[in-house]
């Protein structure tokens, strides 16, 4: 007998009846004769209503409660669930991060899983039960409730794979796969059939939010394949796993688009040591997280240092940056939203030249004006117009060969 870890997300769950075809599919699963653990989320808008009721009782609501507050989401989706299994005459039970014992650090709203001591899924598992574990949490070593980042139940299915030596875990969501860009900005995109995990990674770090980034690192540091395909029906999906032979043909697996970018100039920064030390010490200290950076050739003692960060940050920034510009001598800081990300992803760059040329071309028949321009081994990134940013990923798409037929 085989045991299968299966995930589902938000939408999967986002009312009773799409809950009780969950139900179904878990009883279908465990009558085919598996040992079944299925990670739920919570059902769809959930979590960002929870984070907007706190906003409404305090400004700044606490890390700490902030996490007791968005683990209800998971456990009313568990419950749920094996309330629906049960009411099929099946046999189920529900856990919280903690009973499941997942044990994660003390940092809350992103903390990490440290380990995992599965003895209770086990003894479930052996009394013929489905186990429902709550995605997104885990408990400290002290037994404070916490949580693992947005989007944190793929790593909650991924570490449990890990943990309890699944055969197969598989990520049930509302789309078929992982297709070569979000079919919601570009419609011709096709579903991949296989990806490696440094693909994956770059893709969905890049803002392809169709798996979370740290799950996939888990994936990929444990060696956990996985199958990320869509609860509405029974297509195949998309296999996440080590690097094959012939993956390296393909030049570009896919391409990826993040809005909601910000870009912060700081002029005439002495070009010295120590000066960009000093700007970005101040952001880090700031916990602001930065994104592609940019030094022009210094012409005459000084240079203009550029930055890309999430707008949603640039408050936390306020004035922080005029004052270091100030104390190191430098110009003026200007702030711009309105951009987006481009990234074009894939393992075959390593051995194909032009890749460059070919993005550029693309964007420059199409009028797009690159801001600022990011490589990586195997991804090669544009800051464009926030405006333009789903006609430059059509353009990319067809320009890379990836349009459906
Ligand atoms: P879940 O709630 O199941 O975790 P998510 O909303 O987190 O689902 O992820 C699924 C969504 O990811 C899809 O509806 C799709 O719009 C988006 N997405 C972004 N990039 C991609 C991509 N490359 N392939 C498939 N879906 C993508
Ligand atoms: N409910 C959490 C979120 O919306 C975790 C998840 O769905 O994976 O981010
Ligand atoms: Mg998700």
């Amino acid at each position: 007998m085989s045991l299968i870890v299966q995930k589902y997300g938000g939408t999967s769950v986002g009312n009773p009846e799409r809950i009780t075809n969950v139900a179904k599919r878990l009883l279908e699963t465990q009558r085919a004769g598996h040992s079944v653990v299925a990670v739920v989320s919570a059902m769809s808008g959930v979590t960002d209503s929870l984070i907007k009721l706190a906003r409404e009782v305090s400004a700044k609501p606490t890390e700490r409660e902030m996490d007791v507050l968005l683990s209800t989401g998971e456990q009313t989706t568990m419950a749920l669930t094996a309330m629906a299994i049960q009411s099929m005459g099946g046999k189920a039970v529900s856990l919280t991060g903690a009973q499941a014992g997942i044990v994660t650090n003390g940092v809350h709203t992103k903390a990490k899983i440290s380990n995992i001591t599965p003895d209770q899924i086990r003894k479930h598992l052996d009394q013929g039960e489905i186990v429902i574990v709550a995605g997104f949490q885990g408990e400290t070593s002290e037994g404070d409730i916490t949580t693992l980042g947005r989007g944190g139940s793929d790593l909650t299915a991924i570490a449990l794979a890990s943990a309890v030596e699944a055969d197969a875990c598989q990520i049930f969501t509302d789309v078929d796969g992982v297709y070569t860009c979000d079919p919601r900005i570009v419609p011709t995109a096709k579903k991949i059939a296989e990806i490696s995990y440094d693909e994956m990674l770059e893709m969905a770090s890049s803002g392809s939010k169709v798996m979370q980034s740290r799950s996939v690192e888990f994936a990929k540091k444990f060696g956990v394949t996985f199958e990320v395909r869509s609860s509405f029906n029974n297509n195949p999906g998309t296999t996440v796993k080590e690097e094959s032979a012939g993956m390296e043909q393909v030049v570009v697996r896919g391409v990826s688009v993040e809005r909601n970018q910000a870009k912060v100039t700081v002029t005439n920064v002495p070009d010295k040591p120590g000066c960009a030390a000093r700007l970005f010490t101040a952001l880090a200290d700031a916990h602001v997280m930065v994104d592609v950076i940019v030094q022009n050739v210094s012409a005459s003692g000084s240079t203009d240092i550029s930055f890309t960060m999430n707008r949603d940050e640039l408050e936390k920034i306020g004035d922080l940056l005029d004052r270091v510009a100030a104390e190191i001598g430098a110009g003026k800081v200007s702030k711009q939203d309105g951009i987006a990300k481009l990234s074009v992803v894939g393992i075959g760059m390593r051995t194909h030249s032009g890749v460059a040329a070919k993005l550029f071309d693309a964007l420059a028949k199409g009028g797009i004006n690159i801001q600022m321009i990011s490589t990586s081994e195997i991804k090669i990134a544009v800051i464009i117009e926030e405006a333009k940013i789903a006609e430059a990923a059509k353009l990319a798409h067809t320009a890379f060969g990836l349009d459906a037929a």
